[in-house]
């Protein structure tokens, strides 16, 4: 009874005690009532946020204070197509040869780390090898410094479509690759594609409906499942709860994938204002990684950067994305943030919101699809996404307004993850 005592009166000395950190804003975006307000003090203890308050409140003795009251403060943003594993070089392509797993590793927590650094608390990286979901442990242990991921582990192909991972390989290294490489052939097996998937410690779902730009293949458009073979993987996809993605770029391919359940559309290059249609129907959100489609246009202009298979495709779907974008929005499909990084340097990810707001898009909604709308579908709005009491103290703040500046948040200055200041 004593000890129980002791031990309460412990516990509660230890709640007492908790050290808290007051954040000044000068600014301070709210997502979710859609206003920058001004003069705000964030209360900070452990890795939540346990108040938000109006004005610049004293600190009491035994806390901290970061003042940003000439800044302006916003949630960690979310990037949903990101590729930490890799990173656009002339040698990408034999890198497969070159590099072993470990290599890989050191590469990716550098691009974790980047990605950090530029605001970006949480991201979906959209394939890789595997690595990708060995980094998100390493980081949620605490090892390595980077986002929190949402991870694909490897992306699902058919045999030769843009995720086939022997693609351009001679016949002898091709092999057969299989469902637990990600190439699938019929339901059965993209049944088992997700399964394995599950079980290797994937968190979401990717497949490639379509051709692809950087895929030694012929065709960047066709469309590479059939309806029952999306459907087997969606259905089974949502038996375990996973958020399912389609790099889409033809109409035909994107169309399937919609229908077929497919929750978020990647790139969404040659879509029809039926598919539109069709996407506002479904609900399904369009990513519009517009930057990496300008990167890939801009560097196949330089001599032998990519494969001659490839050169002709980049040219061709790379400037399109940010006009289908436009046309999209306008018509009313559901956008979410997301930007391909990795096609194009770790790091510029905010680019994208520049590209988006050019062509129309108020600067306050492109930060909300960045913030609470892909909280909301990774279903973790209850934790992430907004400046809100009771959330995981996900924080950055930018030098300027960026509803009135977007390109400020090319420039984050300060970036907190789970309490913990990353940066500076
Ligand atoms: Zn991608």
């Amino acid at each position: 009874m004593k000890s129980l005592l002791v031990l309460s009166v412990l516990l509660l000395s230890l709640t007492l005690s908790a050290q808290q950190t007051y954040i000044y804003c000068g600014n301070l975006v709210n997502v979710k009532k859609g206003e920058v307000v001004s003069e705000k003090t964030i209360i900070v203890e452990e890795d939540r946020i346990v108040e938000v308050k109006d004005g610049f409140v004293d600190v009491p003795e035994n806390s901290k204070l970061i003042d940003l009251s000439s800044s302006t403060v916003l949630p960690g943003l979310f990037d949903m197509h990101v590729h930490l594993e890799s990173e656009t070089s002339k040698d990408n392509y034999i890198k497969p040869f070159t590099l072993d797993e470990a290599d890989v590793a050191y590469e990716a927590q550098s691009h974790a780390r980047t990605t950090l650094m530029a605001g970006f608390t949480s991201v979906r990286d959209l394939g890789g090898t595997g690595v990708n979901s060995s980094l998100r442990d390493a980081i949620n242990k605490g090892l390595v410094m980077g986002p929190r991921i949402y991870s694909a582990g490897k992306s699902i192909a058919t045999t030769g479509g843009h995720a086939d991972p022997t693609n351009g390989y001679k016949a002898d290294l091709m092999g057969t690759p299989g469902p637990a490489d990600g190439v699938i052939n019929g339901t059965a097996a993209a049944r088992e594609a997700v399964r394995q998937r599950y079980k290797n410690g994937s968190d979401v779902i990717k497949i490639t409906a379509t051709g692809g730009v950087l895929s030694v293949a012929k065709s960047g458009q066709n469309p590479q499942f059939f309806e029952d073979e999306i459907r087997a993987i969606v259905e089974t996809a949502n038996d375990y709860g996973m958020l399912t993605a389609a790099h889409a770029h033809g109409d035909k391919g994107m169309q399937r994938a919609i229908k077929a359940g497919i929750k978020t559309i990647e790139h969404g290059t040659l879509m029809s204002e039926e598919t539109m249609e069709l996407m506002i129907k479904h609900d399904t959100y369009l990513v519009p990684t517009i930057t990496a489609g300008k990167s890939v246009a801009e560097l196949a202009e330089i001599e032998g950067y990519y494969p001659d298979l490839v050169v002709p495709k980049a040219k061709a779907i790379g400037p399109k994305l940010q006009n289908t974008f436009e046309k999209a929005y306008k018509k009313g499909v559901n956008i979410v943030f997301g930007t391909d990084a990795g096609v194009f340097k770790h790091g510029n990810n905010a680019k994208e919101f520049g590209y988006m707001v050019e062509v129309g898009m108020p600067a306050m909604e492109a930060i909300q699809s960045a913030t609470l709308i892909p909280a909301k579908l990774l279903n973790v709005e209850d934790l992430y996404g907004s400046i809100e009491e009771g959330k995981m103290a996900d924080i950055i703040a930018v030098e300027k307004n960026p509803i009135q500046n977007i390109s400020t948040l090319r420039n984050v200055i300060f970036v907190m993850k789970g309490g913990e200041v990353v940066k500076p």
